[in-house]
């Protein structure tokens, strides 16, 4: 990456503080600590700190900064750049840096599978092109122009995550990656309308194609109610996939405990689809996958070798073989969706007797205790053996798990992660089936770490 100090001034207009207009910077950097030679410092402003308060120790060894502070007029003899806001800076530089590229740019959104969909999807292409996606989960404002910044002139294509909390938050992020196919995984979850908050989900998500027109693709989940809805619009070319209904469809499927396989045909032809992770909404994000793999012409051979291969993110549904007993860490993070993904993949384990530890899941506000109640339904419905919960609304998993039938001795609630040790020591058993998941606050991974090393 090549920008010169004009560039960023034009692209921000900003106002040039100090230094040489015409010199240039070679990569960006948002932290002071990690900042290397040749890139431009971007302070921004995080809950707990001030990146402005770094903007000296950065030029220590950065090549340049942008500032919202008119204080640093003249005060360096490297180039300040001086902008209203710093955080909008970056999004306009990254949106005038993308406009380089005259490349296909592949967002994935959704409520559930973003990061898996999305590291699926770049095996597939990757069997063909050079491509860049996002790295982890850098799904937000911050993450997706860093994301951006790292493409160069061998990417052949481009493929972003993008998550959101609220209605705008796509856009901000469609105007700064302006991509050409989107991939949508799901809405919310199936009984969520009760809720009354999925037509606004929906909504905030079709913010990604509003501007989508001839030469614009869709691609989405046709078994979701939801997403069907946004093949109404004209223009854009739709190629939807499911289990029960789309264009490509999954059909002969076997669950087993820690695989899942399935046909599927393309132009014709059948294919056969083994996939190293579980489950039926792992059986989606591939579909996903496949369908991008058609419309870029990935040859079937290479998409089966590609998904065949495909290895899951670190703590998202990872299992883990701990002496005599199987550990399924999920503990990355939790909402309905995906705890009923995670619960159906804890039921396939038929030989063993299977324990669910599951926490608080957070951000539900008004609706956590209905959310966390029907959890606990599914639980029971699941057949799970025992439950652990853990947390204050997570006690309302276990309240929906008895209200549903689930027998009082195997339902136990704790308030916290050391709680759940004690009743886990008590109840271990060789040979169980341990599914550990929680929202990221509650750091369920310590309960992991707890079951390898006293199992
Ligand atoms: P985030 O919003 O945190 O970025 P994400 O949408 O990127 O999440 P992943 O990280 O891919 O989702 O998966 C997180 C968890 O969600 C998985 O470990 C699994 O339990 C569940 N999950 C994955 N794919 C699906 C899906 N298609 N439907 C429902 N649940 C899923
Ligand atoms: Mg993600």
């Amino acid at each position: 990456m090549i920008l010169s100090v004009k560039e960023i001034i034009d692209a921000t207009s900003g106002k040039l503080l100090s230094g040489d207009i015409n010199s240039t910077i070679s990569g960006i950097s948002t932290d002071s600590r990690t900042i290397k030679e040749g890139e431009l410092f971007i302070p921004l402003k995080g809950e707990n700190f001030n990146g402005e308060m770094f903007v000296e120790d950065a030029l220590k060894i950065g090549s340049a900064s942008l500032t919202e502070s008119v204080n640093n007029v003249g005060r360096y003899n490297k180039p300040v750049i001086f902008v209203d806001n710093t955080k909008e800076a970056l999004h306009k530089i990254a949106k005038y840096y993308r406009e380089k590229f005259q490349i296909p740019f592949i967002a994935v959104t959704g409520s559930n599978g973003k990061t898996t969909t999305k590291d699926m999807i770049y095996d597939v292409l990757s069997m063909k092109y050079n491509v860049l996606k996002t790295q982890g989960n850098f799904n937000n404002e911050i993450g997706l122009p860093l994301t951006i910044f790292r493409l160069n002139k061998k990417h052949d294509m481009a493929i972003v995550e993008m998550g959101m909390s609220g209605f705008g938050e796509i856009r901000r992020l469609k105007n700064i990656a302006d991509p050409n196919v989107a991939v949508y995984t799901n809405i919310g979850v199936a009984h969520i309308e009760k809720l009354g908050s999925r037509e606004n989900i929906l909504k905030a998500k079709s913010e990604l194609v509003e501007n989508f027109k001839e030469g614009y693709t869709v691609i989405l989940n046709a078994d979701d109610d939801m997403l069907v809805k946004l093949t109404n619009k004209k223009g854009p070319q739709y190629i939807t996939y499911g289990i029960d209904n789309g264009d490509v469809k999954a059909f002969d499927i076997e669950y087993k405990e820690e695989s899942v396989k399935y046909k599927v045909i393309i132009d014709g032809y059948m294919m056969d689809v083994e996939l190293n992770v579980p489950g039926k909404h792992n059986v989606y994000n591939s579909l996903a996958a496949i369908c991008i793999g058609i419309k870029f012409g990935v040859n079937k051979e290479d998409m089966r070798k590609a998904l065949a291969e495909f290895q899951p993110s670190a703590m998202r549904l990872n299992i883990l073989d701990v002496s005599g007993i199987k550990v399924i860490n999920d503990a990355y993070n939790a909402n309905p969706g995906s705890m009923k993904a995670a619960l159906s993949v804890l039921k396939e384990y038929k030989d063993r007797r299977k324990v669910a530890v599951l926490g608080n899941m957070l951000e539900l506000g008004e609706y956590s205790d209905l959310a966390h109640e029907e959890v606990g339904k599914y639980v029971k419905d699941e057949n799970i053996d025992v439950l652990i919960t853990v947390g204050e609304f997570a006690s309302k998993i276990a309240e929906g798990a008895i209200k549903s039938g689930m027998d009082v001795e195997n339902v136990m609630i704790c308030k916290n992660n050391v709680e759940a040790y004690e009743k886990i020591k008590k109840i271990m058993r060789n040979n169980d089936v341990f599914l550990i998941k929680g929202s990221r606050g509650m750091k369920m991974e310590e309960i992991v770490k707890f079951l390898q090393e006293s199992a």
